[in-house]
């Protein structure tokens, strides 16, 4: 069922930039999604999506004329920073079936390459395609980049956890034909779901079929459960097709009940396949620096790198001080670039070596250490 609702705002900017999309904005079109993945997220009751999900839907009917607005620096004030543009949502995807009919993707991106912004689009559906002659206009102007999630690359599987989607091969398609394109693309290997995509084989199959392609970087995550709606449908589900795994799940989902996050022994493995496989095959397990460089602030660019170096140490189970020295350097009220090391050493979290590597990505724009990593 479709409502349509009005929207006090639509375009919601973060205090400091995502580094899982290098965006500065987020747009949220649409509340609850029709793809009806089993393991969806948006489900759990505190994102209070209302009635059923997975069949009933808000749509912001007011959402473009609010953006206009939103955009529009004739009415702005303060100057408006030019910062990726994240069209997705936790509890939707821009383009499940009735976008179609209402368009509201497409029109959103007809404002942000009128206002000149960068785009960075996230989703399962190759509906998507419709849209390719904006994605390359706002890439020329700027860039676009056009992400498709996946649980794994096997079609079957996929059948029972993502019902509402068109199947891994064709969004795999898609992806070639964006890249045909000239477009950045990247391939968000998550959820993987425990005993079901998790096997080392069907995680490099994954790897394997998104280089094929010629994906510019895979970004892997687990799932998460949290108590409530998503566990209660998510466990029906795994008892009515997978009941062998029933009991592991309950191990391994015992721990952390406010992000449903698996319990770290369980979280390691997996990631271990999914390093050494990216790793043989070259390719970025995070959004690389040279898609973003030239459209960050250096200050944004010294934040985006320590929060990657973060996550690349943690994938090969290594003890890191890059994420709290990006934390502590967000909240500093001068501009990085103008601390010198000893100035940096002084911060909380930032040792001689942090401080070694901020100076060499202000100075150079890059960190000999993250590309190997990388
Ligand atoms: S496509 Fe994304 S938002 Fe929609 S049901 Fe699947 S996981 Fe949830």
């Amino acid at each position: 069922m479709i409502k349509e609702i009005t929207a006090k705002s639509i375009l919601r900017r973060y205090k400091k930039i995502d580094s899982w999309f290098i965006s500065s904005y987020s747009i949220n079109l649409y509340r609850g999604c029709t793809h009806n993945c089993v393991y969806c997220d948006g489900r759990n009751e505190k994102y209070q999506v209302e009635g059923e999900y997975g069949r009933d839907i808000e749509i912001k009917i007011n959402a473009l004329e609010l953006l206009e607005k939103e955009l529009d620096p004739a009415r702005k004030r303060k100057p408006f920073g030019n910062g990726f543009m994240v069209v997705c949502g936790g509890v939707s995807d821009s383009y499940q079936p009735f976008e179609e009919k209402y368009m509201m993707s497409r029109r959103t991106l007809e404002l942000i390459y009128k206002y000149n912004h960068p785009v960075h689009i996230l989703t399962k559906s190759t509906l998507v395609e419709r849209d390719i002659d904006l994605f390359k206009k706002i890439n020329e102007q700027n860039k676009a980049i056009v992400s498709f999630s996946f649980s794994s690359v096997n079609d079957e599987i996929s059948r029972l956890l993502e019902p509402g989607v068109p199947s891994p091969s064709q969004r795999l398609n898609t992806i070639k034909r964006f890249k045909d394109a000239g477009l950045t693309c990247g391939m968000y290997l998550m959820p993987v779901v425990p005993f079901i995509t998790d096997s080392s084989e069907m995680i490099e199959q994954s790897v394997t079929k998104a280089k094929e392609t010629g994906i510019d970087f895979i970004i892997f995550g687990g799932m998460t459960l949290k108590e409530g709606r998503q566990k209660d449908y998510f466990m029906n589900f795994l008892n009515k097709h997978f009941p062998q795994h029933t009991s592991a799940y309950e191990k391994i989902y015992s721990g952390n009940t406010t992000w449903g996050a698996p319990n770290p022994e369980y979280v390691f493995p997996a990631q271990e396949v999914f390093d050494t496989a990216a790793t043989r095959f070259k390719v970025p397990k995070r959004i690389p620096s040279s898609v973003f460089k030239s459209l960050v602030s250096t200050d944004e660019l010294v934040i985006l790198i320590l929060e990657q170096l973060d996550y690349l140490s943690k994938l090969k189970n290594k003890n890191s001080p890059y994420g709290y020295a990006a934390y502590s350097l967000s909240r500093i009220d001068k501009p990085i670039e103008s601390l010198p090391i000893a100035e940096l050493q002084e911060i909380k979290g930032i040792g001689p070596v942090t401080a070694k590597i901020v100076r060499e990505i202000i100075e150079t724009g890059k960190c000999g250490y993250y590309e190997n990593l990388l």
